[in-house]
């Protein structure tokens, strides 16, 4: 932070759902956060946009677009020392290598993108420790826990992660195998990407989003259930020893969460965020989660007890297999058939390094494009 208390934020997958909500927050309080590097994939053009608004010192894209600011490798912009903290929001394994120089550069870091922790958490939170870097959970479940844990000594005894369940919740498994990348793309509470907005429906999400809270609070993965909450107005629950429980509750908004953590430890108000009216809410529902029904979430929490290159093998081969949904290629069933193929066939490596962590990747990515092309 400099002398005025600004904080000079980067943005990696500034262009996405994340990033772009990142980008409101900034805008909205210019004297206290400064997007000071911007970076994205292929939206050229939305990122040509945010740097002519921006003007952050430093960009990454797929092609060079701008010469007012500096074109840099994403890990160059991890590690400069003019950023303070790093807001990761790329999807995919691309966000792994530059999350790790910023930690080595003392970065704190603010994190949505879901694969680094499920691939690496262990060689992420190691790092992490040595170099006592804040690694701060973006997502509205993570950021509802560290929310509740904030100013307790004791560890909880259980977190609940609520799902809201998915657009197909109560859907029959032959309604299921009907289902439309369209239909899939609706989802009942939130407005988020593509990929997540799939993963919410096979419920592939929450299985990830146990392996991180796994990380981030570092507690067994016995210790983590999940629970079905339709209204998405609870955005998790802790429970102590002394069978204490709290929540967090907000509007369905993730530009809350996205601003605790760029303004943390401070709340800051800001009216653009909606609020919720307690008196005229419908009613606030849970019931247990099917696991039977949604074989992805069984799978993602297999890799987990499994460990090793297992989690990393899940994330790719559920990145290839959503995309051949998403492309008319394959069902919305087989999703799960594709990925369940890619753990039992996958040859895992023990205690792996990140190099043999993204070795995992490249491959079930590849072999889940064959067999989905056989299928
Ligand atoms: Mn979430």
């Amino acid at each position: 932070m400099d002398n005025n208390g600004l904080k000079k934020v980067a943005v990696f997958g500034s262009t996405g759902s994340v990033g772009r909500q990142a980008l409101d927050i900034i805008r909205a309080f210019p004297d206290k956060f400064q997007a000071a590097g911007l970076a994205a994939g292929n939206n050229l053009k939305l990122l040509k946009e945010q740097i002519n608004e921006f003007r952050p010192g430093m960009y990454h894209s797929s092609s060079r677009i701008d010469y007012t600011s500096k074109f840099l490798p994403l890990e160059e912009i991890a590690c400069s020392p003019e950023i303070d903290l790093i807001i990761m929001a790329i999807p995919g394994s691309v966000g792994l290598a530059p999350t790790i120089a910023a930690i080595r550069s003392g970065k704190t870091i603010a994190l949505a993108s879901k694969e680094i922790l499920v691939m690496a958490g262990e060689h992420v939170f190691k790092e992490a420790l040595q170099q006592q870097v804040q690694i701060l959970p973006l997502d509205s479940e993570h950021s509802a826990i560290w929310q509740c844990l904030s100013g307790e000594k004791s560890k909880p005894e259980k977190i609940f992660l609520t799902a809201s369940g998915g657009p197909f919740y109560n859907y029959s498994h032959t309604r299921l195998k009907k289902v439309t990348a369209e239909q899939a793309l609706c989802h009942p509470t939130w407005k988020m990407g593509k990929k997540i907005t799939i993963d919410s429906a096979t419920l592939m999400n929450k299985g990830v989003e146990t392996i991180e809270a796994h990380w981030f609070f570092s507690l067994p993965l016995e210790s983590i259930k999940i629970l079905i909450h339709p209204q998405s107005i609870i955005h998790s629950l802790v429970e102590f020893v002394d069978g204490s429980m709290k929540a967090q509750l907000s509007a369905t908004d993730m530009r809350l969460p996205i601003q605790y953590a760029l303004s943390y430890p401070e709340r800051i108000a800001n009216s653009e965020l909606p609020r919720l009216d307690l008196e005229n809410m419908s009613p606030l529902t849970f019931k247990a989660v099917n696991y039977s029904k949604f074989p992805c979430l069984k799978l993602a929490l297999d890799a987990a007890r499994m460990g090793d290159t297992y989690p990393a093998v899940l994330c790719a081969a559920d990145e290839i297999a959503v995309e051949l949904f998403l492309s008319g290629q394959i069902a919305f069933t087989e999703i799960a058939i594709l990925i369940e193929k890619a753990l039992e066939k996958h040859t895992c490596t023990k205690q792996p390094s990140l190099e043999e962590i993204l070795q995992a990747d490249s491959w079930a990515r590849s072999y889940v494009r064959t067999q989905g092309e056989a299928l």
